[in-house]
């Protein structure tokens, strides 16, 4: 078994076509590890953008990167190339946090012409072994831990380590498997980057439904029953969307009680999310006090 640790450095460069920032990718570090988990080659390459000629302050002081160095980097398509020559005989490909393959996903999705990507045949999520570690020891907090926060946690000199440049990053991260790996622990996390949902999971991006007519949404999921005696609910008017939420007006018909149901559907990858709320009913304003936009005015002539 030979194992990659990768890490990137990115800088956030705007991207004309979708009128947005986009973490761009401008080093790629890596070190291979035998079976004994030694290091036994490296690999760092700095990458020119095809966005930017400058990067920015923050970067320079995070990883030491200056536009200059930047500027004579190598082309991205190329360092990719290069990078998957390194990990070609490579089983496993571990990065700190899956924060890097989402930038990842971004940049071969926006930045690469051909279908190149980034070589990952299985994934390990580096930090959660090292969590799970410093969880037995004693470690309590449930936020993601840092690279350096963990490794001072183990008790590892990191003075030696140039942090946040992409190879030493890797060579500290190297250190912390070494001192977590289990077998138990290895096999738990690892992810088999080669099915076709993994790409897939990452790349798609949760949103609100919006259009009470969605497919996914299922009409058992637009019923309310009364709080008061759990009959089924009469609804009083249409669904406005507001703020996220589906709202409407709910009579029951067996007790006379009114309130104001709200339901609320986030589509994720795998299924649908779904929130509902019971709030206090909102009688219409009467037209001279209320500001009423046209929909409004619309919907209450159809109540
Ligand atoms: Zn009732």
């Amino acid at each position: 078994m030979k194992y990659i640790i990768l890490d990137l450095e990115w800088d956030s460069v705007y991207f004309p076509p979708e009128k947005r920032f986009i973490n761009q990718i401008l080093q790629i570090g890596a070190v291979k590890l035998d079976e004994n988990l030694n290091v036994t080659d490296t690999f760092s390459v700095n990458v020119c953008s095809s966005l930017s000629n400058r990067v920015t302050s923050r970067f320079t002081k995070l990883t030491g990167i200056t536009s200059e160095m930047m500027r004579s980097g190598m082309d991205f398509e190329k360092a990719v190339e290069k990078y998957n020559e390194f990990c070609a005989d490579a089983d496993v490909t571990l990065t700190w946090s899956d924060s890097d393959l989402y930038t990842i996903i971004e940049n071969e999705k926006i930045l690469l012409k051909s279908k190149l990507e980034f070589e990952i045949k299985s994934y390990l999520d580096l930090q959660k072994l090292v969590q799970d570690e410093l969880y037995n020891k004693g470690y309590e907090s449930k936020n993601q831990v840092a690279l350096e926060a963990a490794a001072e946690f183990l008790g590892v000199d990191t003075e030696e380590y140039e942090l946040h440049t992409a190879l030493d990053d890797c060579r500290l991260s190297a250190k912390l498997f070494e001192i977590c790996y289990t077998v138990e622990r290895f096999s738990r996390f690892l992810r088999n980057a080669e099915s076709p949902d993994f790409r897939a999971r990452l790349s798609f991006k949760p949103y609100p439904i919006s259009d009470i007519n969605d497919k996914h949404i299922r009409r058992c999921e637009l019923e309310f029953c009364c709080p008061k005696c759990k009959e089924k609910a009469r609804k009083l008017n249409p669904w406005k969307y507001r703020n996220r939420w589906f709202v409407a007006n709910f009579k029951c018909d067996s007790c006379g009680f009114k309130f104001n149901g709200r339901v609320a559907f986030k589509k994720t990858f795998d299924d649908l999310q779904v929130k509902h709320k019971v709030c206090e009913y909102k009688p219409k304003k009467r037209k001279k006090d209320a500001v009423q936009s046209v929909s409004e005015k619309v919907q209450s002539t159809q109540d």
